[in-house]
């Protein structure tokens, strides 16, 4: 990613938080519902992934970006319906609350990341290297998906997928062409296969969030699919 995508995902990133804290003022000043609140939180994050995704693909995405992007956000929704149910449980302080949209604000880097490996694989980038930032704290996950040189890129997790510091994962990811041509449609399909596969599909929670959402839900559907409107 250069300079300027990643000046973009910041004022993105700055954008986002700025409408959650707000969102969450309405919340704690009783102008809104827990469920209103979620509605709106799966909203702004939405669009704000999209961008992100956008962003990933250079300005051009395709149906295998919109298909990355339904994943990703499927287990968004997920995470949020978890946030605000123990937000109803009254579990969480209001630093705790925001410190936490905060965090879910950042996703959207992770997204960008996603796309980023989608675009890459799509021109002819076929292998990847992932390494430790030596400034960064590492958790768990990162230091097992450190990746022995370069390996095939189906196999090498983009920045803050699948670990505990998430969006505030600082690992390297540098991809390469390996100089044996592969299908790139194909490798680009590989990617998204292995992502459904390892993607906690929550479906019980989901089908609670599509009840929550009610009148909404049919285009809640729709938008995993890529890039309806909620
Ligand atoms: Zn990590
Ligand atoms: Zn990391």
């Amino acid at each position: 990613m250069d300079s300027e995508q990643i000046s973009v995902l910041e004022s993105e990133f700055f954008a986002l938080s700025s409408k959650f804290d707000t969102l969450a003022t309405r919340l704690f000043t009783g102008k809104i519902d827990v469920p209103t609140f979620e509605r709106s939180l799966i909203s702004e994050l939405k669009g704000a992934t999209i961008r992100a995704y956008v962003v990933g693909a250079n300005g051009t995405p395709t149906a295998k970006h919109y298909g990355s992007s339904g994943l990703h956000l499927r287990q968004k929704y997920a995470d949020l319906h978890r946030l605000t149910e123990k937000i109803s449980q009254g579990a969480l302080s209001e630093a705790q609350i925001r410190d936490r949209l905060s965090r879910h604000a950042r996703s959207i880097q992770t997204a960008a990341a996603r796309s980023e490996k989608i675009t890459m694989a799509l021109a002819g980038f076929d292998i990847a290297k992932r390494t430790l930032d030596p400034q960064a704290k590492h958790c768990k996950s990162c230091l097992r998906l450190v990746t022995d040189g370069f390996e095939p890129i189906s196999k090498v997790t983009p920045r803050g997928v699948n670990c505990e510091c998430g969006s505030h994962c600082r690992c390297l990811v540098v991809y390469k062409k390996s100089g044996n041509p592969l299908n790139p449609l194909g490798l680009a399909d590989e990617i998204l296969r292995l992502d459904r596969e390892n993607s906690l599909s929550d479906d019980k929670l989901l089908a609670k969030i599509e009840s929550l959402l009610g009148a909404k839900k049919r285009r809640i559907r729709r938008s995993d699919k890529g890039f309806g409107t909620v």
